[in-house]
This record gives structure tokens, C-alpha cells and sequence, in this order.
């Protein structure tokens, strides 16, 4: 719930800087490591925004590769979960640099 409540107010932030009737929809980027369950956040999102003004929104939710630097061949791999190891060289040395927060690419509002 409390993502769902955050995404609530990413959407708030972006009201006081420019004000809008209503939301249409809100495209989310989620990141493959941010144990995220699309339908759930989904679930949520539609009960924290009632009446609020993205209620009603669309949630698209687009994913983002987990990313990652690798200590054992120092490349810069996509990981498909958190401790994964290396898809490259198969090292478990590796440093998660992304993928694993939410973030709003864009806003359609009236
Ligand atoms: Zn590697």
C-alpha cells in the first residue's frame, strides 16, 4: 500500500507545480528488482486514489532491467533478480546500480 501511496504523491508534487483538474493516466517505470507485484500495486493504487484527483487514472506500468556492475568481469549487466549472479561471467561479485525503485516517466493530465 505504501508504494501506491507514494506514487499518490509523486502525482501531489507535480500538481503544486503545475496545477490540473484530474489525472489520466500514469506511466510508471518499475524496476525488475524492486519486488514489485504489477496487479497488486495496481489493486493499491485504485484504492488510495479514490478521490483523489488521479482517481479513475490509468496505470501503466512499464518495466525497468534491474542493472548492475560486475567486480568479476567489470561489464555492466542486466539482472533479472536481486543477488543474481553475473549473466556474463557468472561472478556473484556484483553491485546493483539500478532497477530497483519506482519512478514516473510521465503524467497525463487535464
Ligand atoms: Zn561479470
Amino acid at each position: 500500500m505504501s508504494l501506491a501511496e507514494g506514487v499518490l504523491q509523486l502525482v501531489e508534487d507535480a500538481r503544486t507545480r503545475q496545477p490540473f483538474a484530474r489525472v489520466l493516466s500514469v506511466h510508471l517505470e518499475v524496476g525488475a528488482l524492486a519486488g514489485v507485484e504489477p496487479e497488486a500495486l495496481r489493486f493499491c493504487f485504485e484504492a488510495v486514489t479514490r478521490g483523489t484527483v488521479a482517481d479513475g487514472a490509468r496505470l501503466e506500468i512499464l518495466a525497468a532491467p534491474g542493472t548492475a556492475a560486475c567486480l568479476g568481469c567489470g561489464g555492466t549487466v542486466e539482472l533479472q533478480a536481486l543477488y543474481g549472479d553475473c549473466p556474463r561471467c557468472g561472478s556473484a561479485q556484483v553491485q546493483v546500480t539500478g532497477g530497483t525503485g519506482l519512478r514516473v516517466s510521465e503524467l497525463e493530465v487535464e
